[in-house]
């Protein structure tokens, strides 16, 4: 059972292709927006994203390519009604791992999310490595070497957000917009807090820190520290 985006804005397509995937036996979250698609992927993991290439506003490929940018590794179905060459490899090219033509076959679109969904690590992001640690995001563990590293859950979800954004600098405002929920109490001081204690967690004695502080603009995490 897997965690899917959906973003279509015809709803018959969308009543389509909610009833299979519930059938089977995935959670579907379907919004008609690519700009609710965006906001949604800010907060939560899904396991696949299904895009609609042609949307009002923000296209499926300007989701796609905004995800992958901020390091996105979601597998990724772009549907279209378009069939040109071209087309097709600017959708690949943006970070879609596969892609649709409509109308399409129900047992197609099934038989190619199964693919999606098995496919290993590279796309699915399970485990996550740098800076000589290793998450598996799945279990909820981090390890260097063989040692096991107890994070408390906030703790864990900002390391994970700086793993998958490894040296890019992020204020303590876009922390706290992206690993924070909405109405969960935070300021620039509880970032200090929790990346201090990240440190104490993580570092090595005698060794740079993993986390860097930008002084004036925020912290990045080394991967080759
Ligand atoms: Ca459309």
């Amino acid at each position: 059972m897997a965690k899917i985006l959906l973003v279509e804005d015809e709803p018959d397509f969308t009543v389509l292709i909610t009833a299979l995937l519930a059938s089977d036996h995935h959670t579907v979250e379907a919004v008609d927006r690519g700009e609710a698609a965006v906001d949604l992927l800010r907060h939560y993991e899904f396991d696949c994203l299904i895009l609609d290439w042609n949307l009002p506003g923000m296209s499926g490929i300007e989701v796609c390519k905004h995800f992958r940018e901020g390091g996105g590794r979601t597998p990724i179905l772009m549907l279209t009604s378009r069939s040109h060459v071209d087309e097709k490899s600017a959708g690949l090219d943006a970070g879609a791992d596969d892609y649709l033509t409509k109308p399409f076959e129900v047992k197609e679109l099934s038989a190619r999310i199964r693919a999606l969904l098995r496919r290993p690590t590279a796309f699915s992001g399970k485990n996550l490595r740098a800076g000589g640690l290793e998450m598996d995001v799945a279990n909820h563990t981090v390890i260097r070497g063989t040692e096991v590293i107890q994070l408390l859950p906030k703790e864990f979800a900002l390391l994970e957000f700086f793993l998958r954004h490894t040296n890019q600098v992020f204020s303590p405002d876009t922390l706290i917009d992206r690993v924070w929920l909405a109405g969960e109490e935070a300021s620039p001081e509880t970032i200090r807090t929790y990346i201090k204690r990240l440190r104490k967690k993580l570092d090595v004695e005698g060794q740079p820190s993993l986390f860097s502080t930008v002084h004036g603009v925020g912290y990045k995490f080394d991967s080759q520290a």
